[in-house]
C-alpha cells in the first residue's frame, strides 16, 4: 500500500489542509475507487473504510490483487474541522455556504476538445487516450480555494477509474444507493451484496454531485461527439460509478461495518480487481426506482417530530407518515405519504423548524423533474 498526500489551498497563512489517499495493487491498468465521509459528518463510511482497509492490506500482502485500488478513508478535511457550537459541520462548508458533494467540474468538453486532432485524423481515440485527456483537463481545473482545490483534487483521483464508489450516509435511512439507469446491471450484484432496500435512479440528478461528474463523463463526450458529426461511433460507458448511502448517521457499528466492508470487497472481486472465488449473490431486495419517483414531506410549521412509520415501511398512498406537533398552539399536523412507496429515509432531529424535508418516501412513478437531490 503507498499512502499519497495532497495538500489542498490554505484559506489563509499557517492554515494548511490535506487529503490522504491510500493506493493498494498495481497501479498503470484498471482502477477502482472508493472515498468515504464526503460530507464530512457522516460517519458510516468512515469505519466501513477502515475494515475495508485491513482487507485491502490482507488482499494486497497475499498476492491477490489485479487492479490498482485507491480508498480515500476521510475525503473531507475541510468539513471534518468544522465545528459549531459544539455540533459537527459537514455537508456545507462554512465559508461559503456550499454542499461538498455538488458543483464538480464537468470536463466533457476540455476533454473533447484535446481528442480532437485524431478525431480529425479519423480515429477514435480509445479509453486510455480519453482517460489522458480527462487527467489534462482536471490537472488545468483552478483551485484558488481550499474547496475548489478539494474538489479538483478528489475528482483527478477518481476520473480515470473504471469504478468509483462514494460512501455516505442519510440521517435516519436504509441502506440504498444512487446511479444511473444506464450503469445500475454493472452494479446490480453489488446492491445484492450490500443488501440494499432500494436503488434510486437518474439519467442527470442535477447539481453535479461527485459520482455522477465521473459516471457522466462518457455520455457527454458521446454527446459532444455525436454533435461533431460522429454519431456513428461512441466510447463505452468506462466509468461505473455509485453514491451509497450506508443508512442513517448514527447506525456506526462494527457489525454493519465489517458486513458493508465484505460487500464491497466483494463486489470488487466480482469486478475483477482482486482474484479469488467470488462471493454469492443474495436476491436482490427491491426492484429499482426512479430518483424523480422519491417523493419528500416537508414541515408545514415548526414543532416536535414523531415518526409514526418505520423505516424501511412499504406505504400506501395517504398513511400516516409523521405527526409535528406545536406545543403552543396544540396543533398536530398528520402528514401523509402522497405515493405508494417505501418510507427510506427521515430527519434524525425531534424538533424542526417550517419547511424542514422530515421524510422520503420512494415511488415507482416519475413525478418530480429538475434538481431532483436535496440542498
Ligand atoms: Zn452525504
Amino acid at each position: 500500500m503507498r499512502e499519497q498526500r495532497h495538500v489542498l489551498t490554505p484559506p489563509a497563512p499557517g492554515t494548511t489542509r490535506e487529503l490522504l489517499s491510500l493506493h493498494f495493487g498495481p497501479a498503470g491498468g484498471r482502477k477502482a475507487y472508493l472515498q468515504a465521509a464526503l460530507h464530512a459528518d457522516e460517519p458510516p463510511g468512515l469505519l466501513v473504510a477502515w475494515h475495508l482497509r485491513q482487507l485491502l492490506a490482507e488482499a494486497e500482502a497475499a498476492g491477490l490483487l489485479r487492479g490498482e485500488i485507491v480508498l480515500v478513508p476521510m475525503a473531507n478535511p475541510i468539513g471534518h474541522a468544522q465545528r459549531l457550537l459544539g455540533r459537527g459541520i459537514g455537508r456545507f462548508e462554512l465559508p461559503s455556504g456550499e454542499n461538498f458533494n455538488r458543483q464538480y467540474a464537468n470536463i466533457a468538453a476540455t476533454a473533447y476538445a484535446q481528442l480532437r486532432p485524431p478525431i480529425a485524423a479519423g480515429t477514435l481515440p480509445d479509453i486510455a487516450s480519453v482517460r489522458a485527456a480527462l487527467r489534462a483537463a482536471c490537472d488545468g481545473l483552478p483551485g484558488p480555494s481550499e474547496l475548489e482545490s478539494l474538489r479538483k483534487t478528489l475528482l483527478t483521483l477518481a476520473i480515470d477509474a473504471d469504478l468509483v464508489l462514494d460512501l455516505h450516509c442519510d440521517n435516519e435511512a436504509v441502506m440504498h444507493l444512487y446511479t444511473t439507469p444506464t450503469l445500475w446491471p454493472a452494479l446490480t450484484p453489488l446492491a445484492q451484496l450490500l443488501g440494499a432496500e432500494l436503488a434510486l435512479l437518474a439519467d442527470d440528478s442535477g447539481g453535479d454531485p461527485f459520482d455522477e461528474s465521473c459516471s457522466l463523463t462518457f455520455s457527454r463526450l458521446n454527446a459532444l461527439h455525436a454533435q461533431a458529426g460522429g454519431a456513428d461511433q461512441a466510447w463505452p460507458e468506462a466509468c461505473v460509478a455509485a453514491t451509497i448511502e450506508l443508512r442513517g448517521e448514527t447506525d456506526v457499528c462494527h457489525e454493519h461495518a465489517t458486513a458493508d466492508a465484505r460487500a464491497l470487497f466483494g463486489f470488487l472481486q466480482i469486478q475483477g480487481f482482486i482474484a479469488g472465488a467470488t462471493p454469492t449473490l443474495p436476491p436482490l431486495r427491491r426492484a429499482p426506482r426512479p430518483l424523480a419517483g422519491s417523493m419528500p414531506l416537508y414541515a408545514p410549521h415548526g414543532g416536535v417530530l414523531v415518526h409514526r412509520a418505520a423505516l424501511g415501511a412499504e406505504l400506501r398512498r395517504g398513511d400516516p407518515v409523521v405527526d409535528i406537533i406545536d406545543p403552543l398552539s396544540g396543533v398536530c399536523s398528520t402528514l401523509a405519504s402522497p405515493v405508494d412507496g417505501v418510507l427510506y429515509a427521515r430527519e434524525s432531529g425531534r424538533v424542526v423548524h417550517s419547511g424542514t424535508r422530515v421524510s422520503k418516501v420512494s415511488g415507482t412513478e416519475e413525478l418530480r423533474s429538475g434538481q431532483l437531490l436535496s440542498a
